[in-house]
């Protein structure tokens, strides 16, 4: 039986029993939630938006830092916006 590799994944502990369910990628299985997660250009995490919020939205940056690794470059310059 397969699980969502995704450690963040909310759905982790329940089996992917169809192939419908899940996607291998980069011989990782995800659930189809996560799979359809995009990867952040600078720390290549795999995030949920990549939106933008306003430079002066802190709370909202700080829950997207939460998705990055601690090091990256998007969320240190705010996606560029505050350099
Ligand atoms: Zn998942
Ligand atoms: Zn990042």
């Amino acid at each position: 039986m397969k699980y969502c590799d995704n450690v963040n994944c909310e759905r982790s502990d329940e089996p992917l029993e169809r192939i419908s369910d899940y996607r291998i990628m980069d011989g990782a299985v995800l659930c189809i939630g996560c799979a359809e997660e995009m990867e952040c250009a600078y720390c290549s995490n795999l995030v949920t938006t990549l939106d933008v919020p306003g430079v002066s939205d802190d709370e909202m940056w700080e829950l997207l830092a939460e998705e990055h690794d601690p090091e990256c470059e998007w969320i240190a310059t705010r996606a560029h916006v505050a350099v």
